[in-house]
Parts: structure tokens; C-alpha cells; sequence
């Protein structure tokens, strides 16, 4: 823009120019004219022709004046009148050679001449046909109101060169500003091109042009994590991919990968490599939808699984596998919601890969993916086809069921029993997930009264924070003090979060009332051991990854143990998860953990 403007205004400047040299010319010819014009007026008062003719001295002082102007730039000054036949003649020469004599008959442009005779009015002739002249200026001269004589001055055709000389150096010197200023525009633009890149290459993953970890610690300071969802994916079994097909293979692999996930993903999303084959996605919240992400997520699991990625001779495919955090407002901090989501994505991982967690899942929950609409889980809540199914815990010392775990299930029209992975993802996102918790706890508490029995209910951090929940929980154990003492609140979640004064205090508040808390899946992902120090512990639920290959596993079989001396040590009770062989229960009775819960020692059942 500047430039054009500076270009325009030097082109002004010159045509500028150019008039005003050319009318300083004109003025100064006219003037002379002028002044030629006043001195001959001095001199005759009438008749021009026969005062001239009579005094010779008169017309050579006046010659002498007028030959003084001539030179580069006027060629010729005369004075010429025209006799009664019509032709012009000269009266006065200003040149000093080839002088036209007295009344010597000169050929003009009669028609021209006439006109300025018959008007009385100064013109201009061009002359641009004839050698050497460019325009010719004519004055007449009026002596009692009639034109008696015309002066004429010749512009020498060397002028418009000369006007043309003098600009030529302004002309360059606007040329090389022009010039200079361009160039340091360029070199500034190229500057701060090279600034970009190098500042775009400090932040960019040269494999997949994905964001890096620096840009990510950039993104932190001024991230308003309100505005997102924050999807955390990594390719499953990416070591095999490399071992079978080779590193570069590898690298294709994860290079188009990314070039899948940004197809899939909106401009104001954003997308970091955060490790080696694990990516970060920063899901823009452009609605209230909170299972955006998880839409997002899901088409781009199921896009990979179907991709197969051909390098040079070798067809691979893979799958993804990914963690998400719908909700990442609700952490202390956007790192934690981060881990959250590595959390699930963990979760994901070992519930068989090729999926999208968003929250804990009970193992027990993870099997069908024939997912029920909200509309038939609602329909299911009315019919009272939403109930409970019971799955003993036992002691390990004598093996003796001490309690139940309630396990929530729909029931189809059909009778067809129907897990929580069917549903449960769905409803904790509206308002029907309220009332299924409050249904779950009328079935346990009816069932605590009618059978005596201690039982374990699931909740969520949110469900603790929920007023009406809460209540409900509060009330009822007020009403019947007996209760308390039946029941286990077990928590699925234990990460910081931004309510946890508010949820430390209830949970102290029906804690002192003689309800149990235990704390659900600890050894799987990131637990915590801070979770000992925030929450008012009773009960700690070994996760089933540890429990599983126990017998096999050396290092399950260590940090089995060394929960188990610091759960002793807090007077912590422990429940071992999967519980799946006879093999399984004696390697955990024999590292002394207090209670095993598992296929094996007995499945959820509906009546108790
Ligand atoms: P999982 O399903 O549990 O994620 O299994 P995995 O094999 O994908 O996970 P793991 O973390 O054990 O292995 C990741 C591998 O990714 C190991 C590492 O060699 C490879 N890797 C990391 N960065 C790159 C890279 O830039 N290029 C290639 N080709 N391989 C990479
Ligand atoms: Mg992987
Ligand atoms: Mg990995």
C-alpha cells in the first residue's frame, strides 16, 4: 500500500514538475512580452508601421533589448504586422543573425496569425513540425484599441529537453528512494518471514508438522481451557509396526496418522505431537455439546482402523486408542485435566485398545458396545427396568462373602440384561444420569433394610457435589442410623479436582455417620498416593491389572505388596479386583490382602 502511494505520489511530483518548469518558461516569455509591449508603447503612440519605418535608431535600441531573451531557450522574438494584402511582415528582429530586414515578408501560419490579430488575444502555435521550434507565444500589440503589430518569441525545441534534463535527476533521485525503500521492505518482509519460520519450526514436529511440546508449554500460560475438550490418542501396539516394517515404515505411518487426525479435526482445534506416537488434541467447545470430542474421537478411531497405509511394499494397518477429558474446567490445573485424559486414554488401552474412554469405567462395565439411546435408557428409568445387580466380595482369611458391590443394569422389554458400557457414557451427560444414581441408591438402600448386608455403591466425584444426590445420601442415613454402617460409598475417580474441599467435607460428613469409603481401580493409570492424604480412606480397590497375572507377574506381585504394607500401616482395608483362578486367590491371600472380589469367587448376580 505504501509503496503503491509513494510510487503514484513521485509520478505526481514529476508531472508536477514538469508543468511548473514549462509555465516558469511561459511566464517569463509573457512578461517579456509585457514589458516589450509597454516600451513600444512609449515609444509610438499610433502607426506603428511608420514610426518604425522612420527611425531606425528607435528600432535598433528596441532590437537590442529584445535580442538579449534570445538564447537557449527562445530561439527567435520579431515583431511582425500585417500589411493590406494580408501578409506579414517584419517590423522589429531581436536575432542577431540572418536578421529579417525591415518589412521583410516573413511566411506564416496566416491562419493562426490572423486569429490573434482578428481577436486580440495572446496564442500559442505549435511548431513542433518545423526544425529546431516547439511552440511559438504571440502577443498582440493594441494601440487604440486595435491591433497594430504581434510579437512572437520561439520557443527553442531545445526547452522541452532541457525541462526534461532537470527533472531527469529528480527523477532519479525519487527512483532510487523508490528503489531503497523497496528494497528494505523486502529484506524486512523476508526478515520477519524467516522470524516466523524459524519461530513456526521452534514449535512445529518436523515428522508430522503437528505442534511439539514446546508449543504446548506455550499454550498453557494462555490456554482458557473453558474453551475446550482436551482428547489425548496413541497408536496401540506402534512398537510392532516399527519391528515388523522397519523405522522409516513407522515414521509413515505416524506422519499420515497425523494427516488423518488434522482432516478430521476443525481449524480452531489443535493438535501436538505429545510423544512418540502419542498425540495431543486441544477439541474447541463451538456448542454445548459435551460428547463433541467424543464424536470427533470416535470417527477418527474408526477412520483409522479402516485405513490401510501402503509404503513402499508394505500394507499396514493400525488402530487407536484414545482417552478423553470432556470436562477439563473442573481440574486444579489444564496439566491435570491433561493427565486426566492420558488417565483414560491408559484406561482405553487396557480395556483391549481401539477405543475412546472418557471417564473410569468399572471393568465389570467394559463389554457390550451396543449402545442404547438416551431415549431407551429413559424409557427403561419409567418402566422401573433400571435396577441392580449384586457381586460378592469376600473375606480372604475364611473366604466368607462380607459384602456386595452394586453393579447398575438396564433391562430390555425382551428381559435381555444389558451392561453399563451400553449406556452409562451416554446418560452421565444429562440429566437422566441424576436419576439413574438416585434409582441405584433407593435399590441399595431397600435392600440394605431388607437383608442386612453391607453393600458397595459407585460414585462419582459429581455425584458427591450433587445436592440432590447428597441429600438423599444424608437424609436417609439420618432416618435410619443403622444404615450407615451397611453401606460403602466407592469412588471411581481420585484426581484433584478444583471442589475438593466441598467433597472432602461431605465425605467426612457421612463418614462420620459410619459409612465406608473406598477408593476404586488404585495401581491402574496415574493413581495417586496423595489420594491418602485428601481423602478419608477406608478402603483401597487394587486394580484388576495388578490382580490379573499375578502369579506371573514379579513386579504386580511387588506393588501388590507394598500397597498392601501401606494400607496395613494406615489401617486401610484392601479388595483385590479379578479375582479369576483359585491360583490368582492364593498368591493374594498370601500376601495378606484383606478381601478378593472376582469371576472366580462370584459373579453379579440380580437377587442376593
Ligand atoms: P501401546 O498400544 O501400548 O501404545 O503399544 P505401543 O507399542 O504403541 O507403545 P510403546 O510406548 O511401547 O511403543 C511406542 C513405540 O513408538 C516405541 C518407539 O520406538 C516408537 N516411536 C516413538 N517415536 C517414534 C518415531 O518418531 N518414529 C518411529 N518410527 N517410531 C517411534
Ligand atoms: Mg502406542
Ligand atoms: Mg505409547
Amino acid at each position: 500500500m505504501a509503496l503503491i502511494y509513494l510510487f503514484i505520489s513521485i509520478d505526481k511530483t514529476q508531472d508536477e514538475l514538469n508543468s511548473n518548469l514549462e509555465s516558469i518558461f511561459i511566464k517569463q516569455a509573457k512578461r517579456f512580452s509585457n514589458n516589450l509591449d509597454k516600451e513600444l508603447k512609449y515609444h509610438i503612440k499610433k502607426d506603428i508601421y511608420k514610426t518604425l519605418s522612420k527611425n531606425r535608431t528607435l528600432r535598433e535600441t528596441i532590437e537590442h533589448s529584445m535580442s538579449v531573451m534570445i538564447g537557449s531557450s527562445y530561439k527567435y522574438i520579431y515583431v511582425l504586422y500585417r500589411d493590406k494584402s494580408g501578409n506579414y511582415r517584419y517590423l522589429l528582429d531581436g536575432s542577431k543573425k540572418d536578421k529579417g530586414e525591415f518589412n521583410q515578408k516573413l511566411n506564416v501560419n496566416k491562419k493562426k496569425w490572423d486569429k490573434v490579430y482578428e481577436m486580440g488575444k495572446e496564442g500559442f502555435l505549435d511548431q513542433s513540425d518545423l526544425e529546431n521550434l516547439w511552440i511559438t507565444y504571440l502577443k498582440p500589440v493594441i494601440i487604440s484599441d486595435r491591433v497594430e503589430a504581434v510579437i512572437a518569441i520561439d520557443f527553442s525545441m531545445k526547452l522541452p529537453k532541457n525541462i526534461s534534463d532537470a527533472i531527469q535527476p529528480l527523477h532519479h533521485t525519487f527512483y532510487y528512494i523508490f528503489l531503497t525503500i523497496g528494497i528494505m521492505l523486502l529484506i524486512l518482509l523476508y526478515q520477519s518471514m524467516l522470524n516466523i519460520k524459524t519461530k513456526k519450526d521452534s514449535v512445529t514436529d518436523p515428522l508430522t508438522n503437528a505442534y511439539n511440546r514446546n508449543y504446548l508449554r506455550d499454550l498453557l500460560l494462555k490456554i482458557n481451557i473453558q474453551n475446550y475438550q482436551i482428547m489425548m490418542l496413541d497408536i496401540d501396539h506402534f512398537k510392532k509396526v516399527n519391528d515388523s516394517y522397519g523405522h522409516k515404515a513407522g515414521d509413515f505411518v505416524l506422519y499420515k496418522t497425523a494427516t488423518i487426525i488434522k482432516e478430521e479435526i476443525r481449524d480452531r482445534d489443535i493438535l501436538i505431537r505429545f510423544g512418540g506416537e502419542e498425540f495431543l488434541v486441544f477439541i474447541y467447545r463451538d456448542s454445548e455439546n459435551m460428547l463433541l470430542a467424543k464424536k470427533i474421537a470416535e470417527r477418527l478411531r474408526l477412520r483409522i482402523s479402516n485405513q490401510i497405509f501402503n509404503y513402499e511394499d508394505s500394507s499396514m494397518k493400525v488402530t487407536i486408542s484414545t482417552g478423553i477429558s470432556c470436562s477439563p474446567e473442573r481440574f486444579k490445573s489444564v496439566s491435570s485435566a491433561i493427565k486426566y485424559a492420558d488417565e483414560m486414554l491408559y484406561i482405553a488401552k487396557n480395556h483391549g485398545r481401539n477405543r475412546v474412554v472418557t471417564m473410569p469405567i468399572k471393568k465389570d462395565y467394559n463389554q457390550a458396545v451396543d449402545i442404547k439411546s438416551i431415549h431407551e435408557f429413559k424409557e427403561a428409568l419409567e418402566d422401573n427396568r433400571v435396577t441392580c445387580y449384586f457381586q460378592p466380595i469376600f473375606r480372604l482369611q475364611d473366604r466368607k462373602v462380607i459384602k456386595y458391590e452394586a453393579l447398575v443394569r438396564m433391562i430390555e422389554k425382551s428381559g435381555e440384561v444389558v451392561l453399563p458400557a451400553s449406556f452409562l457414557e451416554n446418560v452421565m451427560r444429562t440429566n437422566i444420569y441424576r436419576d439413574m444414581t438416585k434409582q441405584v441408591l433407593n435399590i441399595v438402600f431397600k435392600k440394605i433394610k431388607e437383608k442386612e448386608i453391607t453393600i458397595s455403591i459407585n460414585l462419582n466425584f459429581s455425584d458427591i457435589l450433587d445436592n440432590d444426590i447428597y441429600e438423599l445420601i444424608v437424609l436417609e442415613i439420618e432416618r435410619n442410623s443403622s444404615l450407615a454402617s451397611w453401606l460403602v460409598v466407592e469412588l471411581l475417580e481420585y484426581e484433584m479436582i478444583e471442589q475438593m474441599d466441598l467433597i472432602k467435607e461431605r465425605l467426612l460428613k457421612i463418614k462420620s455417620y459410619g459409612v465406608k469409603i473406598a477408593v476404586d481401580d488404585f495401581g491402574s493409570g496415574y493413581s495417586n498416593y496423595t489420594v491418602f492424604q485428601t481423602l478419608p480412606i477406608d478402603i483401597l480397590k487394587i486394580d484388576g491389572s495388578l490382580i490379573k497375572n499375578i502369579k506371573e507377574s514379579e513386579i504386580s506381585k511387588k506393588i501388590t505388596k507394598s500397597i498392601v504394607l501401606l494400607t496395613k500401616e494406615l489401617g486401610i482395608e484392601t479388595v483385590a479386583e479379578f479375582v479369576h483362578s483359585e491360583d490368582v486367590l492364593e498368591v493374594i491371600q498370601s500376601l495378606e490382602v484383606t478381601e478378593g472380589q472376582g469371576f472366580y469367587l462370584g459373579k453379579p448376580e440380580a437377587i442376593i
